[in-house]
């Protein structure tokens, strides 16, 4: 396998930017279009590269950011008191186009119990409008493809999705393995730029189920993992941790294996 250019930035930095159009491209996920003289510096790395959203709150007029240098930003961060700390989430570079230096973010139109669209970020990126502002801190990848990975597989859930469709469009084309990709509803499947020997599986889960559930019960199914492999396993943080769990169990080294719990589930669990 190829190389993958670097993981963390050693000096992650700090990028402004403003909304330039936003829109629904699937039934769960709202796009956001992001622009400014700052994203010309912007080195978009493909495959799962992420960054740190720094967003201001409803009630202000603009956003308001930490004094920020190198690494050290959470300090600071919570150094603003409360009322005027910006909203911050973890979002994936769904796309980047350098010639015009847009960046596209792909949000998950999440909801609470009573189906109002829940979440700082979701919220914010259902009601963006061209010139809101934001910033981006560069985090680089977690995708970690050791050179001599002889298969990779990645299981996701929907947060996962602009994740998985950018490692599938990045891999080297004669990588072998396989996708599950869970999402809420048929239209969130969408077409993927995979590596010929990549299987793609869309999982469309039942409406009361916890998301993650339906992709974990399908990596559960594969039985075995070849211990030269490498796993990407990404999403609700039971998908992550139990994912993780069985492909240890089905042969592949924990050090083979990528996990993140990219948001956790706080309601009730069916059993
Ligand atoms: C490296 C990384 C990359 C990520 N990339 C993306 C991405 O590209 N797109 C994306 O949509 N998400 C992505 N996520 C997940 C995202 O950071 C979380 O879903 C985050 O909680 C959303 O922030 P929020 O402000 O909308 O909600 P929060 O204020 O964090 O949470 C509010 C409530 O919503 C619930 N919640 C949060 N997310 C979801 C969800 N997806 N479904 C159902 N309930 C939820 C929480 O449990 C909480 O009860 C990524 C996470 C990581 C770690």
């Amino acid at each position: 396998m190829a190389k993958i250019p670097r993981l963390m930035p050693q000096d992650p930095r700090m990028f402004r930017a403003e909304v330039v159009r936003a829109e629904r491209v699937s039934p769960s996920l709202h796009r956001v279009t992001v622009t400014g003289p700052d994203l010309a510096d912007f080195t978009w790395l493909g495959f799962d590269h992420w960054f740190r959203l720094f967003l201001r709150l409803p009630h202000q007029d603009r956003l308001r950011l930490p004094e920020f240098s190198g690494s050290r930003w959470w300090q600071p961060y919570l150094a603003i008191p409360e009322a005027e700390r910006p909203h911050c989430a973890n979002y994936t570079v769904a796309d980047f186009r350098p010639g015009a230096a847009e960046m596209d973010i792909d949000f998950v139109v999440h909801r609470g119990p009573d189906g109002e669209i829940e979440g700082g970020a979701a919220v914010w990126a259902c009601r963006a409008r061209a010139g809101d502002e934001l910033a981006v801190l560069d985090q680089g990848l977690l995708f970690d493809l050791p050179e001599d990975a002889t298969e990779v597989i990645i299981a996701a859930d929907e947060t996962g999705l602009p994740a998985t469709t950018n490692i599938l469009r990045s891999l080297p084309r004669h990588t072998v393995g396989r996708l599950i990709q869970e999402v809420p509803v048929p239209g969130d499947r969408r077409d993927l730029d995979a590596p010929p020997g990549m299987t793609v599986t869309w999982v469309v889960r039942d409406d009361d189920t916890v998301p993650g559930t339906a992709a974990l019960g399908e990596l559960r199914r594969h039985a075995r993992a070849d211990a030269a492999g490498y796993a990407f396993v990404v999403g609700e943080s039971t998908l992550a941790t139990e994912g993780r769990r069985h492909l240890h169990r089905a042969g592949l080294p924990k050090g083979r294996i990528t996990f993140s719990g990219f948001w956790r589930h706080e309601g009730e669990r069916a059993a």
